[in-house]
C-alpha cells in the first residue's frame, strides 16, 4: 500500500509534536510517510535553554501550566517523567511595581478578579476609589451586548481603569507580550465574558463557581483520597535540564532522513490534489501539508493558493520580546524580596516587563550560591528595543532592576557573571478583538482544502500545552484521513 506523504512546515515545538505523532504512526505501520522542514538550523521554534556554569537559563518558556495536560503527557511519553520539576509554590508571591515600589497582588485573585474582602480593601495596589467600585460591582448588571470587546474595555467596565493598568495589563503581557486594550475578551478570557452573561457581576460568578466547585468536591466519593494530589499540583512545570530537553527529545524520535534543518520552505501550490513544496531550488509533493511556522509564515505561503485564507492568517498581529538572563553571586547581592518576581505595568514606562528570580521559581536548576534573573522587555508596545545592542540592553536592566529592587539590593554596579540575551522576532501571537470570528473564518476555508491542517500558537491557545496539543491533533486527523483513503473509505 502507497503511503500518503504528508509535509510538515515548521519545527518549532507544534511541527515536533506532529511529525513525532507521524514518526509513531509510521513506525506502527500506518500508510504515512512525512517530512518536516525547518528554516532555522535548530529545532524547538521559541523553546531554547542553555546551561552556563550549571545554572538552566531559559532564553524563551520556562515553564508550562500544569492545568493544560498536553504537555506533561508528552514529556512522559518521551520518558522525561523524571525531568518535570513543580514550580516552588511555597514561595509563591507576586509583586506589581508602582513607582519605584513593589506591591504585592492581594489574595484571593482569581483570573483578575478580586473575590477576598479583606485582602482587596488592604492592598496598596488601588486607590481608595477603585476598591469602592470593585465592592460595586457586585452590583453590575450582565452587559447588553455580546459583540467581542478588548480585556481593558471588560475589565474597565467592571473595575475601573486602575484595574487594567495595575492588575490586566501587566498579567497579560507576561503572557501574551500584548496589552489588554488590544487583547479579545472572548479569547483571551471565555470564563469572565460567559460569567457576566450570567451573573453580570464577575466577583459574584466567581465566588458562585468557587463555591459549586468545593461543594462538587466535597461531595465526591472520591474526593477524600484525590483532594491531597490536586492541592499539590504545582501551577507551573518546567523541565530539570530546561525546555530544550523536551525539543531534544522528540528531535532524538524523528528519522534523520525525514527532517530538513536549515530549509525555509520558498513557497507552496496546489498541483491536483497534491502539494508542491518548494525549497531554494528543489521541488518536492506531498499528499498532505501540516502548516506549523507563524500564521504571518503560513499566511505569505498559502497566499497563492486561496488569496483570502492567506490574508486572514497574515491579519493575525505578532509581537516580539527580548528576554535577557543574568547570573550573579548570591553573596554580593542583598536580600530579595519574597517570591517567583515581579510585573511591570507599561504605565510605568519602564523597558523591563517582568522579572523572575529563576532560582526561586524552579528549585535544583541553579548552582548553590548563585541567582538568577530572568527578565522580559518589548511586547506590542516596545517593538523599537529590538534594535538596541545587547550591551544597551542589558544596562537598561540592570539601572531598572536597582531602581525597583533597590541598589542595597542589587546596584547596577554589581557585575553579573553571565549575561545572556535573546530576541524573538515576532514569536507571539496577539489574539486581538475579533480573534474567534476570525478563526471560524479561517476553519472554513481550511476546511475547503481537506489536506491541509494549521498547528501553533496563532489559533487556540498560546502556551506550550496548546501548541502541543493542536500538532498532534493535526497530525492524527491526517493519519485517520490517510488510513481511510488507503482502505477504501472516503473520509
Ligand atoms: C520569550 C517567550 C517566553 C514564553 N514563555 C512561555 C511560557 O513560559 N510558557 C508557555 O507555555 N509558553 C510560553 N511562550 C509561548 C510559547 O513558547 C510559544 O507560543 C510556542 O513555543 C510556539 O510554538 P510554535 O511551534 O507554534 O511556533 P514557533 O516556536 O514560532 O515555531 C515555528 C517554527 O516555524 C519555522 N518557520 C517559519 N517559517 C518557515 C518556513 N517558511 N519554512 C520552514 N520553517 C519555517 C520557524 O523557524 C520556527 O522554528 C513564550 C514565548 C516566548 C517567545
Amino acid at each position: 500500500m502507497e503511503a500518503v506523504h504528508i509535509g510538515v512546515i515548521g519545527g518549532g515545538i507544534a511541527g515536533l509534536s506532529a511529525a513525532f505523532e507521524l514518526e509513531k504512526a509510521r513506525a506502527a505501520g500506518q500508510p504515512v510517510e512525512y517530512t518536516l522542514y525547518e528554516a532555522r538550523p535548530r529545532m524547538g521554534g521559541s523553546l531554547a535553554s542553555e546551561t552556563v556554569d550549571g545554572a538552566v537559563l531559559e532564553l524563551g518558556p520556562d515553564s508550562f501550566l500544569t492545568e493544560k495536560p498536553a504537555a506533561a503527557e508528552l514529556c512522559r511519553e518521551l520518558g522525561l517523567d523524571a525531568e518535570l520539576l513543580p514550580s516552588n509554590d511555597a514561595a509563591r508571591r507576586t509583586w506589581i511595581v508602582v513607582g519605584n515600589r513593589l506591591v504585592a497582588l492581594p489574595d484571593g485573585l482569581m483570573f483578575l478578579v478580586p473575590t477576598k474582602l479583606v485582602p482587596t480593601a488592604l492592598t496598596r495596589l488601588f486607590s481608595l476609589r477603585t476598591k469602592i467600585r470593585m465592592g460595586m460591582e457586585l452590583l453590575h448588571p450582565p452587559r447588553a451586548s455580546h459583540a467581542d470587546e478588548s480585556v481593558a474595555a471588560l475589565v474597565e467596565r467592571h473595575y475601573g481603569v486602575e484595574a487594567v493598568d495595575r492588575l490586566a495589563d501587566p498579567l497579560l503581557s507576561g503572557i501574551y507580550g500584548g496589552g489588554a486594550a488590544e487583547l479579545s475578551a472572548r479569547t483571551v478570557l471565555p470564563r469572565l465574558v460567559e460569567m457576566e452573561k450570567k451573573y453580570g457581576s464577575l466577583t459574584r460568578g466567581m465566588l458562585t463557581a468557587h463555591r459549586k466547585m468545593r461543594a462538587a468536591m466535597k461531595n465526591s466519593p472520591k474526593s477524600a483520597s484525590k483532594t491531597p494530589n490536586r492541592g499539590a499540583a504545582p501551577i507551573f512545570t518546567a523541565l530539570r535540564g530546561g525546555m530544550q530537553q523536551l525539543v531534544d527529545a522528540l528531535a532524538a524520535r524523528l528519522d534523520p532522513a525525514r527532517v530538513c534543518l536549515g530549509v525555509p520552505v520558498s513557497a507552496v501550490e496546489r498541483a491536483g490534489r497534491a502539494w508542491r513544496v518548494h525549497t531554494g531550488g528543489a521541488v518536492r509533493e506531498f499528499d498532505a501539508l501540516i502548516m506549523a511556522s507563524p500564521a504571518w509564515a503560513a499566511g505569505s505561503l498559502l497566499s497563492p493558493v486561496d488569496a483570502q485564507l492567506g490574508e486572514e492568517l497574515s491579519a493575525i498581529p505578532y509581537s516580539s520580546s527580548i528576554t535577557v538572563n543574568l547570573v550573579y553571586d548570591e553573596r554580593k547581592i542583598g536580600r530579595l524580596p519574597d517570591g517567583f518576581g515581579f510585573l511591570v505595568p507599561v504605565v510605568e514606562g519602564r523597558s523591563l516587563l517582568a522579572c523572575t528570580f529563576v532560582h526561586r521559581k524552579f528549585l535544583g536548576r541553579t548552582p548553590p550560591g548563585k541567582a538568577v534573573f530572568r527578565a522580559f522587555l518589548g511586547g506590542a508596545k516596545r517593538e523599537s528595543l529590538l534594535a538596541e545592542s545587547d550591551q544597551a540592553l542589558v544596562a537598561t536592566v540592570r539601572r531598572e532592576m536597582a531602581e525597583i529592587l533597590g541598589a542595597q539590593t542589587l546596584s547596577a554596579e554589581i557585575e553579573p557573571e553571565q549575561v545572556r540575551v535573546t530576541r524573538w522576532r515576532r514569536a507571539m501571537a496577539q489574539y486581538a478583538v475579533g480573534h474567534q470570528e476570525r478563526m471560524e473564518r479561517i476553519a472554513a476555508r481550511v476546511a475547503a482544502l481537506p489536506d491541509l491542517r494549521l498547528a501553533g500558537n496563532a489559533y487556540d491557545g498560546i502556551g506550550i500545552p496548546d501548541c502541543i496539543r493542536l500538532g498532534r491533533q493535526a497530525a492524527r486527523e491526517l493519519v485517520t484521513a490517510a488510513v481511510n483513503l488507503r482502505s477504501g473509505i472516503s473520509a
